[in-house]
């Protein structure tokens, strides 16, 4: 049994159909995605995301698990790394030129970037040299313990080239910023991401709506080894007898007409500061102890979805500097929509300041953003405004927290823990999710195969 229908829960329900287990999946809401996941704007009839995902070249696991699910038709990912950076209208790229050898094929694109000082450029390449020479896992009890901040400084890195890139990269793709990462996550950024080899940088992203991308075949898959899915599911607790899971308890919604279902094993693939609430009844230390909740810290994401009348971008998403816009995607061009008009999507990490602000005010100061960026646009072109505050999008991988993640394994013989918080030396993301969905079925598989 996998409680969670989120990305790490369809990872593991995969991979165990695939070894040939039988699979409940239990899901509390009525659709699956978990934090990925997209649904109907009633007012303008188009599907849209909960927020822009991208995954990168180097997320290797979960272009499998799209692969798995039969929507690699349904994805885009670039042949070679193109990233358009604008500040204050002027464009400029950050670009990988495939043919010469990592680190060398970024090299080019930092010759040519117009953002940065020919002074950042050399000590970035400096830095950049020295992640891809260093061996970052010998090395990581020395950079977990650091900021990657502190970091950058000890190699000479100016505040002045923090903004235009070490913070362009980290807040889009660790959620946060240099001055609160762990050295290590950032500098495992730079290495898988840009370093390690050539196409790990390449920016991917669903041309359809996330939930669509995901729940497309995986009935059918399941299906396969009589193994089913149960949405409108909430476990509200794990049962237990003698050290051992034998099942779960459901919450009673009307929607199901059984409250508890036995199981041989059970997969918790739930964020991690839910685990305490399915705790089993027991008051036994061991019990209190792997329910508890790792001492993370959430990271907030806002996402602004706006319809305009018009066009104002042709490429399918570009990074603004100097601006609180962050990231700007073309949702007309990325979801291959034929329209006059246009609609993005914003998606503004780090944004725990913003969280307090009511609707009103984050319209006001982001369409402000938003023309300022483009001054083609005013009030009038805009049809629609909709905003989704995520405060727990992700956790944060400050310094430490690769020490305090949990293993997909519990004391608990026959119960395993998946999801992206879990230990899998990844940051809080998709890619994340699907190891420690792959992680937990081998685990369990491997135990069956021991005892049987
Ligand atoms: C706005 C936003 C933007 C993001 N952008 C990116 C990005 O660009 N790239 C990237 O890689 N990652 C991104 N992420 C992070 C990514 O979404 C997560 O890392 C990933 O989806 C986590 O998957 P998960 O399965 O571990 O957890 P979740 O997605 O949280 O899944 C847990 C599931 O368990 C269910 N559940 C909880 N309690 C119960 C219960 N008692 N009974 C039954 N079911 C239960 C929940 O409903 C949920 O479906 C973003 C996240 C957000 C919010």
């Amino acid at each position: 049994m996998i409680v969670g229908g989120g990305v790490a829960g369809l990872s593991a329900a995969c991979h165990l159909t695939n070894m040939g287990w039988r699979i409940t999946l239990l899901e509390k809401r009525p659709f699956l995605g978990g934090r990925a996941y997209s649904f109907l704007d009633p007012i303008m009839g188009t599907e849209i995301d909960n927020g822009q995902h991208v995954f990168l070249g180097c997320c290797s696991e979960y272009i499998n698990l799209i692969d798995t699910l039969g929507g690699l038709n349904d994805v885009y990912i670039q042949t070679s790394l193109r990233v358009p950076i604008v500040l204050r209208e002027r464009n400029s790229y950050i670009y990988s030129v495939n043919w010469l050898p990592t680190p060398l094929n970024l090299l080019p694109s930092l010759i040519t970037y117009k953002h940065l000082a020919l002074s950042d450029k050399a000590r970035i390449f400096t830095a950049l040299s020295k992640i891809f020479f260093v061996n970052i896992k010998k090395n990581k009890t020395y950079l977990e313990n650091m900021t990657f901040e502190k970091w950058l400084s000890e190699n000479y890195q100016k505040t002045s080239s923090i903004m235009p890139f070490w913070d362009l990269i980290i807040k889009a793709t660790l959620n946060s910023s240099c001055e609160k990462v762990s050295a290590y996550m950032g500098t495992r950024i730079f290495k898988e991401g840009f370093l390690h080899y050539k196409n790990g940088g390449n920016i991917g992203y669903s041309k359809i709506g996330l939930s669509n991308l995901i729940s497309k075949n995986i009935h059918q898959i399941l299906s396969t080894t009589g193994g089913e899915i149960l949405t409108n599911a909430e476990v509200s607790g794990i049962l237990t007898d003698n050290e051992l899971v034998t099942g779960v308890s459901l919450r009673n919604t009307n929607k199901h007409s059984v409250h508890k279902i036995e199981s041989d094993a059970v997969i918790s693939a739930i964020p991690w500061d839910k685990i305490n609430l399915i705790a089993p009844q027991s008051n036994s230390m061991e019990t209190k102890k792997v329910f508890s909740t790792p001492a993370l810290t959430h990271g907030s994401i806002i996402t602004l979805h706006i319809w305009l009348n018009k066009p104002v971008m042709n490429s399918d998403f570009i990074a603004i500097l100097g601006s609180e816009l962050q990231w700007i995607f073309n949702k007309t061009k990325m979801h291959e929509t034929a329209s006059n008009g246009q609609q993005l999507t914003i998606s503004i990490s780090d944004a725990e300041k913003y969280m307090s602000w009511s609707k009103k005010t984050l319209r006001n100061f982001f369409i402000e953003e938003l023309i300022k960026s483009f001054p083609s646009i005013n009030e009038t072109n805009i049809v629609r405004f909709l905003v989704i505050k995520h405060p727990q999008a992700t956790f944060i991988s400050k310094p430490g927290v690769e020490n305090i993640r949990y293993p997909q394994k519990t004391s608990f013989k026959n119960l395993y823990f998946a999801g992206d918080w879990t230990n899998t030396d990844w940051p809080s993301t998709m890619e994340s999710a699907v190891i420690s969905g792959r992680l937990a079925a081998q685990q369990l598989n491997n135990l069956i195969m021991e005892t049987k």
